[in-house]
């Protein structure tokens, strides 16, 4: 494939400001197209976003239908009908009937700010006043804007901005390939779930309103799935504490870790259900939070109103696209595609293992990751100056493979990783065609560092 030229700065100042970007021409299926009339696999999904596949037909239509109706009512003034549905649809994947309240936002960093405020003014309502702190983890990912970021564990991502962010107390992640408490599958005893209770009595239970956490981590580290028994330790200890969970599911839910909601995978029920991304599928920005009727109902015997509210929030454009969305993914029973080819996703990545850089492969549903490691005895990450999760995508994207890098940037305690979360509709031929490619890519990125001298 060409090196591309032309720069484009004239967008965004979305990430690299120095990078040359293709201009996006068309998609179907799983398949990317550039106006150079390159073909890319989109591997990722974009950023984890893309679940029924690029191009269909319904969603189009869906958004046509609305269109010739309206396009922007406001939500202080009307409901839609396509709100009306699109909560619905939100409501029939939720584990529980007590998760029965939507909210929507227009993205996951405004949805996870809504829950976290939610709780906090739950908390006042249900007359304990002092219940303000959400405790969180390392190496996460909550969003970008500053009260997601506090919350957040990516250190490279809260770097810059740190003296504008809160402090906000962290526990240590669920990483089972580096274990903070250096235990194997083995040993284990869910120490890292046993953390928050540690931190609930440094903080002070009765100042924590909720704990939040992706039940699958996504953006920081590459698919970090938990053992058995962590969520439902967390939930015993949330219960025990009078905490509330907020599930930040705007990577891994709707289907995305093979279940409705990821932590059905555990039939664990949170307080709050974060969702975004695999809403919409892409088709138009669009997330949510689902809560328990408890709190929803606590707030409108009490003061009768949530105290915020964002311009865009049940835009009825959106509320069609979400309704339509979620409409194809049961109707092609998506969810079931998503946990049986991510199995067989997961089987093919781990004959990655034998490359001399991939130190770790992991994942559940279509939700996948690989960890790339100098040393795979000792684990040693990467110098992160050396950009090996950037030299793999690199090599992938050339090759006409979209994959999703990252380095969750806390250096020296992780390694680069890349997420692999195509949309569920890929087929086995397509997954095989995947790994193949980025197989070439690693041992290509693999001869660079040896060439280096890395
Ligand atoms: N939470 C998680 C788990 C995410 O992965 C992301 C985005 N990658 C966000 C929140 C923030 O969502 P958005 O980028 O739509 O604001």
């Amino acid at each position: 494939m060409a090196e591309q030229q032309i720069p484009n700065l004239d967008g965004n100042f979305y990430r690299n400001l120095r990078k040359y970007y293709p201009t996006v021409d068309r998609g179907e299926g799983v398949y990317i197209w550039d106006t150079d009339g390159n073909r890319y696999i989109d591997g990722s999904g974009g950023a984890c976003v893309v679940s029924i596949g690029h191009g269909v037909k319904e969603i189009r239509e869906a958004m046509l239908k609305q269109a010739d109706r309206i396009s922007f009512a406001h939500g202080s003034h009307f409901t839609s009908e396509a709100a009306i549905e699109c909560s619905e649809q939100v409501v029939s994947l939720m584990p529980s009937p007590e998760l029965n309240k939507c909210y929507f936002l227009s993205e996951g960093s405004t949805a996870i700010e809504t829950a976290v405020k939610l709780a906090r003014q739950y908390w006042r309502e249900a007359g304990k006043p002092d219940k303000f702190k959400t405790i969180s983890r390392w190496t996460s990912y909550h969003g970008n804007t500053a009260g997601a970021l506090a919350l957040g564990g990516h250190t490279a991502r809260r770097r810059h901005y740190q003296p504008l962010i809160l402090h906000t107390p962290h526990i240590e992640p669920a990483y089972c390939y580096r274990c903070s408490f250096e235990k194997t599958p083995e040993t284990c005893n869910l120490e890292c779930a046993d953390a928050l209770e540690r931190m609930l009595k440094y903080e002070g239970p009765d100042s924590v309103s909720a704990f939040i956490a992706e039940p699958v981590v996504g953006a920081t580290a590459g698919a970090l799935v938990p053992k058995d028994g962590y969520w439902q330790r967390i939930r015993a200890i949330c219960d025990q504490y009078d905490v509330l969970i907020i599930s930040d599911e705007v990577m891994a839910g709707v289907g995305r870790c093979g279940q409705n909601t990821a932590l059905d995978n555990w039939n664990v029920v949170a307080d709050m259900v974060v969702m975004a991304k695999g809403l919409s599928s892409g088709y138009i920005p669009l997330g949510a939070v689902v809560v328990k009727e408890k709190i929803w109902e606590t707030i409108r015997r009490g003061s009768g109103a949530f105290v915020h509210g964002h311009t865009y929030s049940m835009n009825p454009l959106a509320m069609a696209v979400g309704a339509a969305v979620l409409k194809y993914v049961k109707e092609h029973d998506l969810v079931r595609k998503a946990r049986e080819m991510g199995q067989y996703l997961l089987e093919q990545l781990h004959t990655l293992r034998n490359l001399e850089i991939v130190g770790d492969t992991r994942g559940i549903g279509m939700f996948c990751g690989v960890e790339f490691v100098r040393d795979q005895t000792t684990k040693t990450p990467f110098d992160p100056k050396l950009k090996v999760n950037a030299k793999v995508f690199q090599a992938a994207f050339q090759r006409g493979l979209i994959t999703y890098p990252g380095s969750g940037g806390a250096d020296g305690i992780q390694g680069d990783h890349t997420l692999i979360c195509p949309p569920f509709i890929i087929t086995r031929e397509q997954v095989d065609t995947l790994i193949t490619l980025l197989r070439e890519a690693i041992e290509t990125v693999t001869q660079e560092l040896y060439v280096q001298g890395a």
